[in-house]
């Protein structure tokens, strides 16, 4: 899949004819929704260009010629060029490259795919670094293919997508006193809070500031900063650290959706510490 080509051509300018360049990029299916009687509206990660919007011309009505590829979470090759004074480029051709089989028979990945799916769509702007995105949601995607979702994933996950599109919370200091984490007696019993509006965390002397910020242990603090620093390839997380996951999971979903100023969708259909 890697050495799947990108590039460009120009089909008419050899012979003098102004041709809209003719795009081409490995791209992951973020949505896809109906247009008119048989048009499809498509949003696509590129690797090579960023997030597109394109309209898929008979999509709707012939389904041979873009059999099965219009579907969230399968990753293409697309062909497409830009139309002037529009925001919907025209999609040429989606050739399959790779289906996540798994997620596909699986509701639970479905589920969680529709997350990852979803927060990436959400962070991204134009003109990101698309290939580190790219990597980074098909990574994700192919993890959900071979493994049961866990929360040290999804946060892992999460952690490194707001840094790759610039909305990295700060974890390792108060944001209204400067103070560190660390050095607590007792991890699980003083309460650090996290503030989205903040962008980050306040310690307990400061947290009473901004009463809606959200109580997190220290020791779940610690874990979301290691994870922060570290990602998370060790394999399945000790029992110890679950009940820090599952803090970590109630702070996660509410930043993201403090970035974009509205609710997750997805996020209502994972469960429990998933969330
Ligand atoms: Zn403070």
């Amino acid at each position: 899949m890697c050495g799947v080509p990108g590039g460009e051509e120009r089909p008419g300018a050899s012979r003098g004819v102004a041709l809209p360049a003719i795009r081409s990029s490995p791209a992951i299916v973020l949505r896809s929704w109906a247009y008119g009687e048989s048009d499809k509206i498509v949003s696509f990660l590129t690797r090579d260009f960023g997030k597109i919007r394109g309209i898929a011309k008979g999509a709707k009505r012939s389904r041979k010629r873009f059999l099965n590829v219009l579907e969230p979470f399968t990753l293409v090759q697309l062909r497409f060029h830009e139309r002037p004074n529009s925001p919907l480029a025209f999609v040429h051709a989606c050739d399959w490259v790779y289906v996540f089989r798994a997620i596909a028979r699986d509701l639970g990945k479905i589920a969680h795919a529709s997350y990852l799916v979803e927060i990436t769509d959400e962070l991204t702007r134009d003109g990101d670094d698309s290939l580190s995105l790219f990597e980074h949601l098909r990574s994700g995607l192919r993890f959900l293919e071979e493994n049961a979702a866990s929360p040290e994933f999804l946060t892992a996950f999460e952690l490194m997508l707001l840094r790759l599109a610039g909305f990295q919370p700060i974890l390792e200091q108060c944001q209204r006193c400067g103070r560190a984490p660390g050095g607590d007696d007792d991890r699980w019993n003083v309460r650090w809070g996290f503030s989205p509006a903040d962008g980050g965390v306040l310690c307990r002397d400061c947290r009473d500031y901004r009463r809606e910020a959200v109580p997190l242990s220290s020791g779940a603090l610690d874990t979301l900063i290691h994870i922060q620093r570290h990602g998370w390839t060790e394999g399945e997380a000790p029992a110890a650290l679950q009940p820090a996951l599952r803090e970590a999971r109630g702070v996660m979903p509410l930043f993201i959706q403090y970035q974009i100023s509205k609710k997750l969708k997805s996020a209502a259909f994972l469960d429990g510490p998933f969330r």
